[in-house]
């Protein structure tokens, strides 16, 4: 069964893993707040990415770059003037809308007006009589354009050339980090870096939860290559991105890969694709990867003044390499693992469970430690000493065992150890799997053995 958004929303919060806001304020709105659970699966979603771009990667490193930066960056990477969305407002009822993203709904994202110019936005909207989601009119103000980027000071003054920017992607830190980095890693071409930071933008309609926010979390990698290869790395990085969203535990049928037309494509890309995801409300974009060409080391190159080449000194060949990028948000990829593992249950005895069916290595709690009876709590708190050096555990004593079970099932914790009267005499606990059910008995002495088999991250 699928989750709509307002279910999903009460659900994050009543259990801990997404809040409003500042809420005790009355809230800000479309920003959001992770709970005990909530960080534990954000942590472990980038863990995992990390393991699998970075540390399995004879290619790839990583890096961290300040949020802020030299001003002239966003000159060089087109961002400054440039980095906009087409507005419209409804003079009706006064909300703002993207006219993309207008058209994108109203054809159930059968259209991507992505590439669309003002003025064939502005022709599509009138021909379809696409009216305002609001208050149903058709009264819309001329396209004009937004800019993104959120704009603040540096230091005590306040004007032209104190102004910094907060940034809306990561990736510009990697490119003037490049020279650094081929210089200082020993990699050769093609090698690839890799940075998990926050990113901001000033969307103009943020919403469907923690979808679109105005801050986010961005898993970016910018793969350095041969101009001559960068069709081979693309389709390389672009497969292997689905497989890891198909290894987190989400449903193929869910997913799809839509490749951009020639009209779509942004000024800087040869190639582009999206990984979508079936959310509540349509497909939409998990994952974007895109063949950004020589743009950006070019475009900084001259900007800087500073030489952005390679030299590859077995050929004896000077170039500027290519770029293939994939770029995420974690909040996207949170939403999808928890969306697609959300099952609603009809037991046997005709009750029903709700279960997060989450990847183990993405599991908030790996394991939950469950004294029958609170006179059992000091043979259980030896346990949860036991398993937490390895594990992130829980210790819950509150409630009967069955609701017990229930609340990690709801937050998606994969096995229950029960301590119980008998563990008083054989050292031997119960343990229970969150998807099958089913329970075995073992020694405390060979949790962490049976455990270690069984979990990764
Ligand atoms: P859209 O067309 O939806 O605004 P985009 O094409 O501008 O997105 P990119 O610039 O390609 O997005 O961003 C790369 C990735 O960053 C996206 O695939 C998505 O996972 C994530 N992302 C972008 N904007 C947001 C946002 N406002 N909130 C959460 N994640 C975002």
């Amino acid at each position: 069964m699928k989750l709509n958004m307002e279910k999903i929303v009460n659900y994050a919060k009543t259990l801990g893993f997404v809040y409003q806001g500042s809420e005790i304020y009355g809230g800000l709105s479309n920003t959001w707040d992770y709970g005990p659970l909530g960080v534990e699966l954000k942590n472990n979603i980038k863990k995992l990415w990390w393991k699998k771009f970075v540390q399995q990667s004879k290619n790839n490193v990583g890096l961290d770059s300040a949020i802020f930066m030299n001003p002239d960056v966003w000159v060089a990477s087109g961002h400054v003037g440039g980095f906009s969305d087409p507005l419209m407002d409804c003079k009706e009822c006064n909300t703002r809308h993207r006219a993309d993203k207008l058209i994108e709904d109203y054809t159930n994202q059968e259209v991507n007006a992505g590439g669309f110019s003002n003025e064939e936005l502005e022709a599509y909207i009138s021909q379809h009589d696409i009216k305002c989601p609001n208050c149903g009119a058709k009264n819309f103000t001329d396209i004009r354009q937004f800019e993104l980027m959120f704009k603040t000071h540096q230091g005590v003054v306040e004007n032209d050339q104190s102004t910094v920017y907060l940034r809306p992607e990561t990736a510009q830190g990697i490119f003037v980090n490049f020279k650094n980095i081929a210089r200082t890693s020993r990699k050769k071409i093609p090698f690839g870096i890799c940075q998990i930071g926050k990113s901001f933008r000033n969307e103009i309609t943020p919403g469907n939860f923690i979808f679109r926010t105005r801050e986010f979390e961005q898993m970016e990698l910018e793969f350095f290559c041969h101009p001559s290869e960068d069709n081979k790395w693309y389709t390389y990085w672009r497969d292997f991105c689905f497989d890891f969203v198909k290894s987190m535990g989400v449903k193929q049928d869910n997913l799809r890969v839509r490749n951009h037309h020639n009209e779509e494509l942004s000024h800087y890309s040869k190639a582009t694709a999206d990984i979508e995801y079936l959310f509540p409300f349509g497909w939409g974009e998990l994952w974007g990867i895109a063949n950004r060409t020589d743009y950006d080391l070019l475009a900084h190159s001259k900007q800087s003044g500073e030489r952005l080449d390679y030299l590859d000194q077995k050929n004896n060949e000077r170039f500027i390499p290519y770029c293939i990028e994939p770029s995420v948000s974690v909040e996207r990829l949170l939403l999808a693992v928890f969306i697609d593992s959300y099952e609603e249950e009809t037991l046997d005895n005709g009750e029903t469970r709700e279960v997060l069916h989450l990847h183990p290595d993405l599991a908030p709690y790996k394991i939950a430690v469950l004294p029958l009876v609170k006179k059992l709590g000091k043979k259980a708190e030896a346990v949860y000493d036991l398993v937490s050096k390895e594990f992130m555990t829980e210790y819950d004593t509150s409630g009967n065992i069955g609701r017990r079970y229930r609340r990690q099932d709801a937050i998606g914790t994969p096995y229950c150890i029960t301590i119980d009267y008998d563990t008083l005499d054989d050292d031997t606990v119960t343990i229970r799997d969150r998807d099958s059910m089913e329970q075995v008995r073992i020694k405390i002495s060979e949790l962490n053995e049976y455990f270690n088999k069984r979990l990764k991250l």
